[in-house]
């Protein structure tokens, strides 16, 4: 991952300025990615986890993987596992260097007794709607609970009966003593501490107590020795209580990490959002937090989308202060640009009409040698069989062309790839009219490679030897949101689902594709680019996921 470390952005120059100021040397630069281990990764998390792991390679410093587990009810370890088979696939490397919130438990509860005995946390007997009345709103200040200068001694001694299982769930809470009319909201008196009664996937029963995500969050990068905490643009009115827990914390007075935000990624037709995912998952209208049509990691994955496309539309992408909406198109023309020379192509026929060459003898099979790839010599030559009876594509035959179709059609001749000329001589067709098979007849002379220069024809179609061909499933996608509606504005998300984000079809292959292996990646030539899936697919049933298809709508900006 070279590259990526070359561009800058502001992210850098902060950086560099911190460094430039004596505050850090290269080596202590530090960064992290706290995944909640709450569902699975997707495309954002691999911007953020790419932005994390390339600025700690830039300065040659420390990249943590820290799972934020603090909210027991809704983590899993099979969500810890998913989130690091993803990270290691996606190229990020974390080595020895893998965390847990949850370890600092004790730690956080600490602070928190530092905090009340420096009058700066209290316990507050308020009920949770109560707190949010007093609250207050953007316009008018909050209102001090009447439990907010109980003594020093009360709050500690009814602190530590939380943590010893006293009190039920939802009963009191700790408290920062902040300033209930800040002008941000955040800095009025926030919950720091809440009884919660359930087991932890990491702890177990051990508390009873959990520290809420931004008394936890500061905490966990002071302990780790973060000096740069990059996160989403939504923790930007959050930074001032980050700042203040570190700041009245003693471990912290000397060095503390600095919270940078950017922006979030955001892609045109399709769900970003953990939560929108895991509804859909729930829901049941995809298979799985890895179905193909999800831009989950491991959906990219089994759709046969390469860590490399991912890392190099990142890249391109850049790292803004702002959000913006980013088209899939884009997206595509990375996964393209990987795949292309990196795949074979071969023939597959995804809607068949049958091709009856009349003046090829009925018996013969020749076996054509084609190569593998043009723009990659490396990737070699295969046979492919070559028959009377040939399937061609519905697409590249029409009876009555318009002007400029240079395919198949009646009296026409075009070149079979990697084959012969033929050329179309009769229609047949059902009493309904339905096209049942085309009557060509071939001419030996054109052979593919045997020079042959009497003349020229305008089209190429790929094609497939009927008596040949392997038959799979094929699993052609497309968007799984219907047009840009942003998705994230409200939470109805399923009369934006595009119905049609998944159609089933029987794929005619050569017989090279019997050998394809789960994960394989091939470019089916003038269809799209395709991969065997890994979930359903056997040797006996071989399925195919349309990894993206051949046209691109997005030009890279020069
Ligand atoms: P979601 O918004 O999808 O629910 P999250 O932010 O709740 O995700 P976390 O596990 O808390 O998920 O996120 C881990 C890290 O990934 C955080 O630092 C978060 O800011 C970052 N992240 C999440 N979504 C995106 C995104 N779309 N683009 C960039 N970074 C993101
Ligand atoms: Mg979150």
């Amino acid at each position: 991952m070279s590259s990526e470390t070359t561009a800058s952005n502001f992210i850098y120059n902060i950086i560099e300025e911190d460094i430039k100021n004596n505050l850090y040397k290269n080596e202590e630069i530090h960064t992290r990615f706290p995944p909640e281990p709450n569902g699975y990764l997707h495309i954002g998390h691999a911007k953020s986890i790419l932005l994390n792991y390339n600025t700690a390679q830039k300065y040659g410093g420390k990249f943590n993987l820290r799972f934020d587990d603090t909210n027991p009810t809704k983590e899993d370890v099979e969500y810890v596992e998913s989130i690091k088979e993803d990270i290691k696939w996606l190229g990020a490397n974390w080595e020895d260097r893998i965390f847990f919130a949850s370890d600092y438990f004790e730690k956080m509860y600490q602070y928190a007794l530092e905090l009340i005995d420096k009058g700066l946390a209290y316990v507050d007997d308020l009920s949770a709607e109560e707190i949010r009345e007093y609250r207050g709103t953007l316009n008018t200040p909050g209102k001090e609970s009447p439990y907010r200068n109980r003594p020093t001694k009360e709050s500690r001694e009814l602190f530590e009966k939380m943590k010893n299982g006293e009190f039920p769930d939802g009963t009191r809470v700790l408290r920062a003593k902040i300033d209930m009319s800040s002008p941000n909201i955040n800095m009025r008196d926030p919950v720091i501490y809440r009884i919660l009664h359930a087991t932890h996937h990491n702890t177990s029963n051990k508390w009873c107590i959990y520290p809420m995500y931004d008394f936890a969050h500061p905490i966990e990068d002071g302990i780790e020795g973060i000096t740069h905490s990059l996160c989403t643009l939504e923790f930007e009115d959050h930074r001032p209580f980050y700042n203040w827990i570190l700041e009245n914390l003693d471990d912290y007075k000397e060095r503390r990490p600095r919270q940078i935000e950017f922006a979030k990624l955001q892609l045109s037709r399709t769900i970003i959002g953990k939560r929108f995912i895991k509804k859909l998952v729930d829901d049941g209208m995809v298979d799985g937090w890895d179905d193909p049509r999800l831009m989950t990691i491991s959906g990219m994955r089994r759709r046969g989308i390469t860590p490399e496309a991912i890392q190099n539309f990142c890249e391109e992408i850049g790292i803004a202060k702002a959000n913006s909406l980013v088209d899939i198109a884009m997206f595509e023309h990375f996964i393209r640009d990987d795949l292309k020379a990196k795949t074979r192509r071969l023939m597959a026929i995804l809607d068949p009409i049958k091709v009856v060459i009349t003046n090829y003898p009925e018996d013969q099979t020749e076996w054509l040698e084609i190569h593998n790839n043009q723009d990659n010599e490396s990737l070699g030559y295969r046979k492919i069989p070559f028959s009377r009876e040939i399937y061609i594509d519905r697409d590249d035959f029409m009876e009555v062309p318009p002007k400029k179709y240079f395919r198949l059609f009646p009296g026409n001749e075009v070149r079979l790839m990697g084959a012969y000329f033929i050329t179309c001589n009769n229609v047949i067709k059902d009493d309904a009219g339905n096209i049942l098979e085309l009557h060509c007849t071939y001419d030996p002379e054109t052979k593919s490679g045997s020079g042959f220069t009497g003349r020229k024809v305008k089209g190429t179609i790929h094609w497939v030897s009927a008596s040949h061909c392997i038959k799979a499933e094929a699993r052609l996608y497309d968007y799984l949101i219907k047009d840009e509606s942003d998705i994230e504005e409200d939470s109805s998300t399923e009369d934006k689902i595009n119905p049609n984000s998944m159609k089933v079809t029987t794929a005619y292959l050569e017989p090279e594709l019997a050998k394809a292996k789960p994960g394989d990646k091939f470019q089916f030539v003038r269809n799209g680019y395709f991969c065997v899936d890994t979930k359903d697919s056997t040797e006996d049933h071989l399925v195919f996921n349309l990894t993206v298809n051949l046209k691109s709508s997005w030009r890279p900006q020069k």
